[in-house]
This record gives C-alpha cells, structure tokens and sequence, in this order.
C-alpha cells in the first residue's frame, strides 16, 4: 500500500524574519530531494486542508484560536514570543498544518494508504493548550491525534516525538488523557527547558544529554520507548518528526545522522505492524541545517514507502 505526502503551497508563504532558521527553504529542499531520489513519484500526493474550528478546540482552547485570529496581520510581522511571528499567511498556514494531520488520519485509517508524511511549516509541538510558542501556532499531532479518538473511535493512539526539542506542548495537551501515550526523546538541557518525570507507561520522557550520538541514542530509545509502546499497543502511531538531532543542525548539540533517523523509522515501522496495522502519519517538527534536514527526510520516507 501506498504512502501520502501531505503540503500546501500556503506553508512556503508562512515567514518570520528574513534570516529566521525555520524558513519556507526547508520545504524547498526537502522536495527537491525527494523530487531527485525519485521519491516523489510514488508518493500520493494531497493538499493540505483547513482544520475546522472544531478538530481545533478539541486540544485548543476557543481564547487561543481566537487570539491568533485577531494577532494576524495584514501586512508586517507581529511577534508571539522573541522567536515566533506571524506574518499575513501564517493563520492560513497554521490551520491547513492541522489540516494535515487530520485528512492523513483519515487516509489511514480508510486504508486508502499504509502511512503518510505531512511536510508541514508552521511545526506544532511547542503550541500548547492556550499558547503559541517555539514556532509553533497549533499542534498539529495533538489535533490528529484527538480526531483520531473522537473521529474514528480509537481506544489508544501514540504520538511519538524524535525532535531534539520537548514536546511541551503535547505532553501539556494529552497528560490527563489515558488514551494517548506520549514519548518524546530530546536533549536536555534545550529549550523549552520542560520535560516532566513522567506517568510509567504513558508519558514517556526521554532526556539525552549534549553530545550524545546514534548508538547512545538508540540505547535509550530502545530501553524507554519500545517495551512502553509494546505494552500500551497503540491503535495509530503519528509522529513529531523533527530532524534537529543532526549533527550538522545549528540548533542543538546531538551528533544524529540520517542513518539513525532510518534506523528509528524501521523500528517504529515495524511497532506499527504489530499493533496499528501498520498505521503511521508522521508531520514534519524541526530541522534546520538545509542538507541534513533534507537528507533525513528522505531516509525517513523511503522507509515509510518500503522502497
Ligand atoms: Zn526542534
């Protein structure tokens, strides 16, 4: 069965300073490598839709998604925090980021395709219940996650976090939910500097320290996330993808290469197989040295496509 790539022409207008790191050239890269690898072609490809309102409020609160309505500019910049801004497409952008996540859960879980791939900008695991922050406006995987269980009726769903910054904003949205298991493995310490101890089984935090490179990485992946997932038997995996462990990514201190983001992917692959079917729909997080990032994502769907 075939794999989904998931984008929109609006996530290459959404821009925050001229010389921010989170740039519309990530998207740019990563499909002309995917264009180059020959990848692209077997790829179903979708236009990312606009969430509604109201798969927004089921992990959002209504002040929230109407806050940013009313930051949106018409012209200019205007800054959520001293890293985030939103320029006159972001909203747009934002929307149609959470939009992804749900038309990828709804191809799954219809069985039209095996797993999907949301390319995705603006990234959502930062934005937490009431706020934006970290690049972040909505989090994507929290709204697919929720339209999973409210939609289709899932009993278990995991959001998997491999980017090298915590996913406060997940773990803020789901830590009260028994039905969603989050894991997340990120160096520590990093922005945003959160991370909690933990629920055994269900929140699963993984801190590595600076330095840190693939073989150490893969040990405590293997030892924390895997026997976890095993146990809670997801009924869909989505996954935080973000590819700033890199060692050649300006944004943080791990020593990752794309062979280890391969490696992770078969793996989390083959938990899918065992208990969800095979079901994964995976959206783009961080990355931000434009070769590594581009390199990474195409280790990682042309696993996802078995190719
Ligand atoms: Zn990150």
């Amino acid at each position: 069965m075939a794999t989904a790539y998931l984008s929109h022409g609006l996530f290459k207008a959404h821009r925050m300073q001229p010389d921010h790191p989170e740039s519309p050239q990530r998207l740019v890269s990563i499909e002309d490598r995917l264009q180059e690898a020959g990848l692209m072609d077997i790829l179903v490809y979708r236009e990312a839709p606009i969430a509604t309102r109201e798969q927004l409020e089921r992990v959002h609160t209504a002040r929230h998604i109407d806050e940013l309505a009313e930051l949106s500019p018409e012209e200019g910049l205007v800054p959520i925090d001293p890293d985030t801004y939103m320029c006159p497409a972001t909203l747009e952008a934002a929307w149609r980021a959470a939009g992804a996540s749900v038309l990828a859960v709804d191809m799954v879980m219809k069985g039209q395709v095996k797993n999907a791939f949301c390319a995705v900008r603006p990234a959502g695991h930062h934005a937490e219940r009431d706020a934006a922050m970290g690049f972040c406006f909505f989090d994507n995987v929290a709204v697919g996650a929720a339209h999973s269980l409210e939609e289709w009726g899932l009993e278990r769903a995991a959001i998997l976090d491999f980017d090298v910054h915590h996913g406060n904003g997940s773990e803020d949205i789901f830590r009260d939910d028994p039905r969603v298991m989050v894991c997340s493995v990120y160096q520590d310490p990093l922005y945003p500097y959160s991370g909690s101890p933990g629920i055994p089984g269900r929140l699963v935090n993984v801190p590595v320290a600076p330095g840190t490179a693939g073989p150490a990485w893969r040990h405590a992946v293997t030892d924390a996330w895997f026997p976890a997932i095993e146990d809670f038997r997801p009924q869909l995996i989505i996954l935080s993808a973000g590819f700033d462990g890199h060692a050649a990514d300006p944004m943080a201190e791990l020593l990752l290469t794309e062979a280890d983001y391969g490696w992770l992917t078969d793996q989390l692959i083959a938990l899918a197989e065992r208990h969800a079917n095979g079901r994964i729909v995976s959206c783009l997080e961080g990355g931000y040295d434009l070769q590594a990032l581009s390199r990474c994502v195409a280790a990682h769907v042309r696993r996802l496509a078995g190719v």
